[in-house]
């Protein structure tokens, strides 16, 4: 572990907080505070990514050291690391929130690897920063948990995001009111190491916007920009209209991915918005099974529902408007962040026509195909049909021969597949009919869709076993479901449970269906 090289660019160049103070506070003209991990008594490692121990040339043996564990749990530090917390503001449920901040997130470097790509490792959980607010620092190992879990199987779905390193176990307990009901209870905590190669968010320059402290979010834009996104060139003007406008190309892919693999990110506020166009923050986060654009799985949002899957497109672009409005001051003309938010659009609109040719696996698709998916994603809804089961499955279709048979399973209810079925057939003929009409190999077809359609996915159940087991004190499942969603693309003889419909059990236990905040 004494190779990681560390170059530590976020602290070195960009105004800091003069005090090194642990206390809660509003931190003015700085992007961030110096803090220090707090040590816990009885750390245990619970699961690890091997991909993302490569990509930081950590083999095995570093990992299971007992030294591995102490420091990214917080207990030590590595010679190089300069732990940070970052401020910044955020847009919650669509209202100005002022200061947020890293409350339990603690930067502890930038790793240049041997390939020489620079990576943040963060710890989250590792005790409270000056922006804690009135909370601990603290996460509990569920909800950990599944940020570890959907991290990984997210990058393996060919999704944008933070990944996740290690999963520790902190031997002590946090309490929460999982359920918001005024019985708060201890649960077992833990710390998971995410790394990415940046973790500012739109809120990062929002702060500085409202504060009025314009030279320091100056310096933060050109920061940025050179730091993570070198490939940029050009003069200063240039330079920063090029980078606007690729946010808002990198937003609008991932939400394009979001749609076709059925993620609800279910707190879409402007501080868990990466700059990078990543996923960030798995909080109470869901994947849609019966297919519904009116899910959400966070409960703090159910009145309003704003962070409903089919909202997720219109929401990116709201974020990315709060965004232009904050770095305005600093490029002081419009035409280049309105020119960002057309792209937006124009990028969010191709991609999701390209990800809805390759779900049902067209050649091309037109204004037809939207209809008939629209048709298509009213049916699936009424018909309650499950989402993944259903895509992966169409795959099979015979186009000479169209019938239910190969979506059977897909099905939640057998009273909605007795009343609905006639119409999903009836749409199967028309589709098959359009199949038909392109006329492409079979073969080919198939290896579109099935790219585009993953088998796996960590449905919210899923996730809940592991969580169950991990609790118990056996961390095996947290592997083996890892083990499967590192191949979401390939079948894998045996591993059925993990595509399965959500069981009944499973319908309305909190976890599976709808996640408090509380974590
Ligand atoms: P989130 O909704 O998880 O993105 O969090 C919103 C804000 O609350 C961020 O500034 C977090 O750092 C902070 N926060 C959430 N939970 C905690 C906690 N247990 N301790 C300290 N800060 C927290
Ligand atoms: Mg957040």
């Amino acid at each position: 572990m004494d190779h990681l090289v560390f170059d530590n660019r976020f602290v070195r160049e960009l105004p800091g907080d003069p005090s090194d103070a642990p206390h809660v506070r509003q931190v003015l003209g700085a992007c961030y505070s110096r803090v220090q991990p707090t040590p816990v008594r009885a750390p245990e490692l619970v699961a690890w990514s091997r991909e993302v121990a490569a990509m930081l040339d950590l083999d095995e043996q570093d990992i299971r050291s007992p030294r591995f564990t102490q420091v990214f749990v917080g207990n030590a530090l590595l010679p190089g690391m300069a732990p940070y917390a970052a401020c910044y503001g955020g847009h919650q449920f669509g209202a100005w929130a002022g200061q947020l901040g890293d409350g339990r997130a603690i930067c502890l470097g930038e790793v240049i690897n041997s390939r020489g790509e620079r990576l943040e490792l963060q710890l989250k959980g590792a005790g409270p920063t000056p922006y804690a607010r009135r909370a601990d620092g603290r996460a509990v190992l569920r909800s950990s948990l599944r940020e570890f879990l959907c991290s990984e199987a997210m990058h393996h779905l060919g999704v944008p995001t933070t990944r996740a390193l290690s999963l520790i176990a902190t031997g002590e307990t946090v309490v929460r009111d999982m359920f918001y009901d005024g019985y708060p209870a201890p649960e077992p905590g833990a710390v998971v190491c995410r790394v990415a190669p940046s973790f500012i968010r739109f809120g990062n320059f929002e702060i500085f916007a409202a504060r009025g402290e314009l030279d320091v979010l100056e310096k933060l834009v050109d920061f940025t920009i050179a730091r993570d996104f070198p490939w940029i060139e050009g003069s200063v003007p240039q330079r920063r209209a090029a980078w606007f406008i690729e946010v808002c190309e990198r937003t609008a892919r991932l939400i394009a991915h979001w749609m076709r693999v059925g993620f609800v990110h279910g707190v879409m506020n402007t501080d868990n918005m990466s700059i990078l166009g990543l996923t960030i923050d798995y909080g109470p986060y869901g994947w849609i099974e019966n297919f519904d654009r009116d899910w959400t799985p966070n409960t703090t949002d159910e009145a309003t529902r704003r962070y409903r899957f089919g909202y997720q497109p219109r929401i990116a672009q709201w974020n990315l408007l709060q965004l232009a409005n904050a770095l305005y001051p600093v490029f002081g003309v419009s035409e280049p962040l309105q020119a960002g938010l057309d792209r937006y659009l124009a990028v969010f609109e191709a991609e999701n026509r390209r990800m809805l040719a390759d779900k049902l696996g067209m050649a091309h698709f037109d204004d037809d195909d939207a209809t008939r998916v629209e048709a298509l994603f009213k049916l699936m809804t009424k018909a309650e049909l499950d989402m993944t089961i259903f895509f992966r499955q169409l795959a099979q279709l015979d186009p000479d021969a169209p019938s239910l048979a190969p979506l059977e399973e897909a099905f939640y209810s057998p009273d909605k597949r007795a009343l609905h079925g006639p119409e999903v057939l009836a749409w199967l003929n028309d589709y098959a009919a359009r199949l038909r009409a392109e006329g492409r190999p079979a073969q080919i077809r198939r290896a579109q869709m099935n790219a585009a359609n993953p088998r796996y996915v960590l449905r919210n159940w899923l996730a809940q076993e592991a969580i169950d087991a991990a609790e118990k004190g056996d961390y095996s499942r947290v592997a083996d479901t890892l083990e499967v969603m590192r191949r979401p693309y390939r079948e894998q003889p045996g591993r059925e449970h993990f595509a399965s419909r959500r069981p009944d059990w499973a319908r309305n236990r909190p976890g599976c269906s709808m996640l408090s905040c509380s974590s």
